[in-house]
């Protein structure tokens, strides 16, 4: 802060003053839409960027939230880049009870009749964990209904933890956050037959109501719901099946 007002960066990462702005106050709920700008993230079918899905989605959430009289706010608004540790300070400064970090997921798994969708929850936190599986839940059950679509899942989908070799959660925007989070891959937006649907406004119009219904939960009851995996997931960022199940071996 100088006389003149704020040095802050813009979204473009340039230098400006601010002077004067709106104080951000009683937010319940960041949804964090995941990538932008310079980085696109996953690519589907259509070429559609995952940034831009992403933040449909996290759009069409936040109106259904402000609808049931649940405040928001997005980390960002448009196409355009934003530090993890940018998304991450926003929710913690504004106090919100969660942060939701909306994605599409890119690997391409395995073929399968059921939707790929997964939550990853904090290590040690059992309401992240509680958000996780209420997220998932939702979610799935919102897919799963929707008729003539090739999913695409790894085995271990579902709500679970993400671990890095030293055991800490593997990303940071689930691990750093002081805010209870859960970060949400909604199905696989790089796989073909799913990939054209998650670009229709009918998917939009789908998936929305499931998360917010999955959020109102979270903050109005103990609902839990989908388990978290016992077992957490070793993340392998050159890819590969590197989690196993528990085997005994002789
Ligand atoms: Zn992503």
């Amino acid at each position: 802060m100088t006389d003149q007002g704020w040095n802050v960066y813009d979204p473009c990462g340039d230098p400006a003053v601010i002077t004067k702005g709106f104080p951000i106050r009683e937010i319940q709920v960041v949804l964090d839409p995941g990538h932008g700008g310079k980085d696109p993230g996953a690519r589907g079918p259509t070429g559609l960027k995952e940034s831009e899905l992403n933040l449909k989605v996290s759009l069409a959430v936040s109106q259904l939230l402000q609808d049931r009289n649940i405040s928001t706010l997005l980390t960002r608004t448009g196409d355009y880049y934003i530090e993890l540790d940018e998304r991450i300070a926003l929710a913690d400064a504004v106090g919100a009870a969660i942060l939701v970090s909306i994605h599409h997921n890119a690997p391409v798994a395995a073929k399968s009749d059921k939707p790929g969708t997964e939550v990853f929850a904090q290590t040690g936190d059992p309401e992240s964990a509680r958000l996780a599986g209420l997220l998932h839940g939702e979610v799935f059950e919102a897919l799963v209904a929707v008729e003539g679509i090739q999913w695409t899942s790894r085995w271990d989908a579902g709500a679970l933890r993400v671990v890095n070799s030293s055991g800490g959660d593997a990303y940071s925007l689930v691990r750093k956050p002081e805010t209870t989070n859960a970060l949400l891959e909604i199905a696989y937006l790089a796989s073909p037959s799913e990939g054209v649907f998650l670009a229709t406004d009918e998917y939009i119009q789908l998936i929305a109501p499931p998360i917010a219904s999955a959020v109102e939960k979270y903050l109005a009851s103990d609902e839990t719901g989908t388990p978290l995996h016992e077992r957490a997931r070793i993340h392998n960022p050159t890819g590969g099946r590197r989690t196993c199940p528990l085997v005994d071996l002789e």
